[in-house]
């Protein structure tokens, strides 16, 4: 017997009435969103296979937070870390006005010096695993946050590189950990060129050891 097996995402929408938005900075009316991979069999969907996402979203400026934590944005802290996170690659760690910049730009939330300096010393000492990190919390983001991911990403690498092959391949492996393709990377990182790069800057003396 010939067998049509499959997976799909299934997304489940529901209200959760009014609440405050950060990012709106007004009450505003949300949604719970939730997303499931299951197996399919001749098109029915038969098993969840796994939780793809899970987020409340407002449904004025469709920011997603994680669910019942509606000081930031979910994509803030992760767009922290991974800026943090390359600076340090390019050994550009106290450049915190440029940290606090892309940060701002990209989200409206800002960057303080003494969070940056706090996260550096994390991220350098090993405790925190960044592309681990990424993963485990890209489920509480939706496109629009992790766009600001990607682009953030692009943005600290332009700001500290000529990039080549394997900067952007640092790239694309963030991209990876928030379970984007390469299409997704793409469109985001032109997205910020289209935005002249949100008026980033290069550091001076450029190229640095990676
Ligand atoms: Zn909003």
């Amino acid at each position: 017997m010939f067998l049509l097996l499959g997976e799909k995402v299934k997304t489940k929408s529901q209200q959760i009435g009014t609440h405050r938005c950060a990012v709106c900075k007004s009450d505003q009316v949300f949604t719970e969103q939730a997303e499931s991979l299951w197996f399919t069999l001749f098109g029915l969907s038969v098993l969840p296979l796994e939780d793809r996402a899970h987020y409340w979203r407002c449904e004025n400026c469709l920011t997603a937070y994680k669910p019942r934590e509606l000081d930031l944005p979910s994509s803030v802290p992760i767009l922290k870390d991974v800026i943090v996170y390359l600076l340090l690659g390019y050994d550009q760690q106290e450049q915190r006005a440029l940290a606090d910049e892309i940060c701002t730009k990209l989200t409206g939330f800002d960057f303080p010096e003494s969070e940056v300096q706090a996260l550096s010393q994390e991220i350098a000492s090993g405790r925190l695993n960044v592309a681990e990190l990424v993963r485990r919390h890209a489920s509480s983001l939706n496109a629009i946050g992790k766009q600001q991911v990607v682009e953030g990403a692009f943005l600290t690498t332009y700001a500290c590189c000529d990039i080549e092959y394997e900067d952007r391949l640092r790239i694309n492996q963030i991209g990876s950990a928030l379970d984007v393709g390469l299409e997704f990377v793409t469109y985001a990182i032109d997205e910020a060129r289209k935005q002249q790069n949100y008026g980033t800057r290069r550091l001076p003396d450029i190229r640095a050891e990676v």
